[in-house]
């Protein structure tokens, strides 16, 4: 059955492994409208309303289309305060899928985080990790530990077209245990696959790499296992004697390196809320119970519905069928290869969860003060009612001590694609526009801040383009 349509890699490329059941009208707008709604959002997307929106690209994250399966769970859900039924079949799903024997539901994955860094971390301790992700960072930080970046020279480079870009590079890993001495890093932090790069995997040499590693030092791995799926299905494509092995195996087999993860189920396990952290050591499953009920809810909850955890337990099967995984997949990828093959430039090897436009290549004439990826996201709003993200130099913010904006070397607008949401005609639909602002690129203006936030400034700032230009008008 898997194996179906592994001759016709075009076929398994357009054809949706579902049919459509049940279906959300988008609205149309007229060109007009949207000039006029981005005028009102002040050129920044997160400041859109989603009716306003054609394809919502914003972000994978709880934007996932549930199966009937899961809708009829959701009838099943037992909302007892403790004991509840719904607990234990997701228990029981983890349990299985994950090989973890130990696991509490969070409210979402920055939930798990939080209780995990405040258990393991201590004031001063270093926390090595494959690139930071901003939760994640935040609440090392806060529980008083420093994040060391231990990722490969290859994440940073838009254009290194390395297999596993994702990979801990194993020689900056043993030097930071060395410097901090291994008493101080209470677990190293591997994620599978790394948001920030662009979705990037690790391999399963790798990580079998960084587990002796770690044995060496007697130092734990807590993955971060979000898209864990994602990069189960790069090491089935890529890396030698993982051809024929299932998703399952390979995905058990991942896990298998790790005394326990977190993670946002709000990705992966194609529901709209939760999270959770899974671990083998029954100590930290005993603190975390502690610390759950302060923070998230009684252990046989932790901040979800009975249902939820019934969609949960049901999405945890459904992730991991082969056919599922290759299709989301391959049409992330479909998009980015439309775009390369018009000369588009995107951030290379294309990764799990999307595409991600290179503005400061695309929008060669402006200046990174300029804000050319915020440009960007606005100008393809306006031309076809898609909503990417900026992630460059409004995301980075400012230099707290000099006030001078930091300059990252990546200036990208993140095009992320929901799970089971869109079809191939809207990933069209996306490349046509994307293609069409690229032949008008030169029309595409700068931007300036009108109102400016103190904090995480990229969700709330407010701007207007630095002149007239047809690329912002009706
Ligand atoms: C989304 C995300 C998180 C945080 O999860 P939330 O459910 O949004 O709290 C952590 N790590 C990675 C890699 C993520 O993408």
């Amino acid at each position: 059955m898997e194996n179906l349509w592994k001759g016709d890699q075009r076929m398994a490329r357009l054809a949706e492994p579902y049919k459509i059941k049940s279906v959300e009208p988008l609205r149309m707008t007229t060109r007009a409208e949207r000039a006029e709604a981005m005028r009102q959002a002040g050129y920044n997307t997160f400041l859109l309303r989603s009716k306003d929106v054609y394809i919502d690209l914003l972000t994978d994250s709880g934007t996932n289309a549930m199966s009937q399966a899961q809708w009829s769970a959701l009838m099943l859900g037992d909302e007892a305060y403790s004991g509840s039924e719904s607990f234990f079949r997701f228990e029981a799903a983890v349990q299985e899928v994950y090989g973890m024997p130990y696991v509490v539901p969070t409210h979402q994955g920055r939930g798990a985080e939080h209780i995990l860094s405040q258990i393991l971390i201590h004031q001063g301790d270093v926390v090595p990790g494959n690139m930071y992700f901003t939760t994640t960072r935040e609440h090392q930080e806060l529980a008083g530990g420093r994040f060391v970046d231990v990722i490969i020279d290859e994440a940073h480079d838009s254009q290194n077209v390395h297999p596993f870009k994702g990979n801990v590079d194993l020689a900056k890993l043993e030097q930071a245990i060395v410097e901090a001495g291994p008493e101080h890093v209470p677990y190293v932090s591997v994620a599978l696959t790394v948001n920030m790069a662009g979705g990037q995997p690790v391999s399963l040499e790798n990580l079998r790499a960084v587990r002796s590693l770690c044995d060496k030092y007697g130092v734990k791995i807590y993955m971060d296992a979000t898209r864990a799926v994602e990069n189960a299905f790069f090491v089935q494509e890529r890396e030698p004697g993982n051809e024929g092995r299932s998703i399952r195996e390979i995905f058990l087999e991942q896990l298998s390196y790790a005394d326990g993860c977190t993670v946002s189920a709000k990705k992966d396990a194609i529901v709209n809320i939760g999270g959770f952290l899974a671990t083998r050591d029954e100590e930290t499953f005993e603190a975390a119970k502690e610390l759950l009920v302060v923070f998230e809810g009684f252990p046989h909850y932790g901040g979800l519905a009975g249902r939820d955890m019934e969609a949960l337990a049901v999405g945890i099967h459904e992730m991991i069928e082969d056919s599922y995984i290759r299709h989301r997949v391959l049409q992330v990828r479909g998009l980015g290869d439309r775009l390369l093959a018009a000369g588009v430039p995107i951030v290379q090897p294309v990764g799990g969860h999307g595409v991600f436009l290179d503005a400061k290549r695309f929008l060669s004439h402006l200046d990174q003060e300029q804000m050319p990826a915020q440009a960007l996201a606005a100008a393809l709003y306006v031309d076809a009612g898609v909503r990417g993200m900026e992630r460059g130099v409004v995301s980075s913010g400012r230099d707290h001590a000099t006030g001078e904006n930091h300059h990252p070397k990546l200036e990208l607008v993140r095009l992320t694609i929901p799970r089971r949401v869109y079809t191939e005609s809207h990933m069209d639909v996306v490349a046509d526009s994307v293609v069409h602002l690229y032949g008008q690129r030169s029309e595409i203006p700068g931007l300036q801040f009108v109102f400016e936030p103190k904090r995480l400034r990229f969700f709330t700032a407010r701007f207007e383009p630095l002149r007239p230009s047809p690329v912002f008008e009706a």
